[in-house]
């Protein structure tokens, strides 16, 4: 399949994020929720680029399945372990396609009592949102292709992948 981001560009990138992360967040402590789990790969590498004290959670919420289109119906798999109250949280997903999932994920955590929200994302699709979603941190911009690979699946497979790769391509 065809390599659209190698392991290295990947993790250049991401050492640039966490840099600044670690800018915007100085003096503060982040709380990072990771969306299983597709942002799990990026949720570590991510983490170890941020150099403050910070804490993680994780949270689980219906995917594409078996399919590679939307459904548009999200529903919570997994709760988080911790409370949000006043925490300063950054919601960690591998990849903002349509929109819905970012969108239920925000309204859900947002309520929660958060001090700050802001949501950081590996990859995005913008030419696919069906809803208006604000992201503050993308790692790329990508055009309207299905991915697999450092974290991303098909039917479960391909997670392991090192590359992100051109599902088919
Ligand atoms: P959204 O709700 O924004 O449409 O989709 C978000 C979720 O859809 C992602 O967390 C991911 O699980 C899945 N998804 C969207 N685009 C892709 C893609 O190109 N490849 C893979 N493997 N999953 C995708």
């Amino acid at each position: 399949m065809k390599v659209l981001l190698s392991f290295d560009q990947i993790h250049a990138r991401i050492l640039e994020m966490g840099e600044q992360i670690t800018a915007d967040y100085s003096g503060r402590e982040p709380h990072l929720v990771g969306v299983l789990k597709g942002a799990c790969p990026f949720m570590t590498d991510l983490a170890q680029a941020i150099d403050l004290p910070l804490t993680l959670d994780y949270i689980a919420v219906s995917s594409y399945g078996r399919a590679t289109k939307s459904t548009g119906e999200v529903k919570l798999v997994k709760d988080l372990d911790q409370g949000l109250e006043g925490r300063d949280l950054l919601v960690i997903e591998d990849i903002v396609d349509t929109g819905l999932t970012l969108n239920y994920l925000t309204s859900l955590l947002g309520a929660r009592g958060p001090r700050s929200l802001k949501v950081v994302t590996l990859l995005s699709k913008p030419a696919r949102r069906l809803v208006s979603v604000h992201v503050d941190y993308v790692g790329f911009t990508i055009e309207d292709e299905f991915v697999v690979g450092y974290g991303l699946d098909y039917n479960e497979r391909y997670r392991n992948l090192k590359d992100i790769v051109v599902y088919g391509a």
